[in-house]
């Protein structure tokens, strides 16, 4: 899914569950997409502190707990940033490959990885409500590079 997409696919989950996509939240998603990689929230909030110069702190974190609450982008817990996701259709949890080399950060995807794991919790008695798995490591093309 392009920008585009991802934009027009939020709109229909926000118009469908009665969500308001204020111009705000938004703006703070096109800049969570904009960014290359993983972004911080004082860097949105410096985005957006050019455009509107009254924005404050909490203006970028209420609409970033929107984002998240509503799966539209995920948070990297190690990184404390966010990236916007690739499947906004459907719910689901956040699995990353992060490059120590390039800070690239691929979303993978899969339903399986994330019933193995709430299914190992289970076996322990635990409930698994949320996970966030990042994995660190080298990408394929910083691995090239070094070949
Ligand atoms: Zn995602
Ligand atoms: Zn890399």
């Amino acid at each position: 899914m392009n920008a585009n997409q991802v934009m027009t696919e939020i709109e229909g989950k926000c118009r469908s569950r009665g969500l308001r996509l204020t111009p705000t939240r938004r703006r703070v998603l096109e800049l969570v997409m904009a960014a290359d990689g993983p972004v911080k929230a004082y860097d949105l909030l410096d985005d957006l502190k050019r455009e509107r110069p009254g924005a404050a702190p909490p203006t970028i974190y209420r609409a970033l707990d929107f984002l998240l609450e509503n799966h539209f982008i995920h948070r990297l817990e190690s990184l404390n940033a966010f990236v916007s996701c690739i499947h906004p259709q459907h719910q689901h949890q956040g699995q990353f490959l992060i490059c120590e080399q390039c800070q690239t950060v691929l979303e993978i995807h899969d339903h399986d990885l994330a019933d193995a794991l709430t299914e190992t919790a289970h076996r322990h008695g635990f409930i698994a409500k949320h996970q966030v798995l990042e994995i660190y490591g080298c990408c394929q093309a910083c691995g090239e590079a070094s070949d």
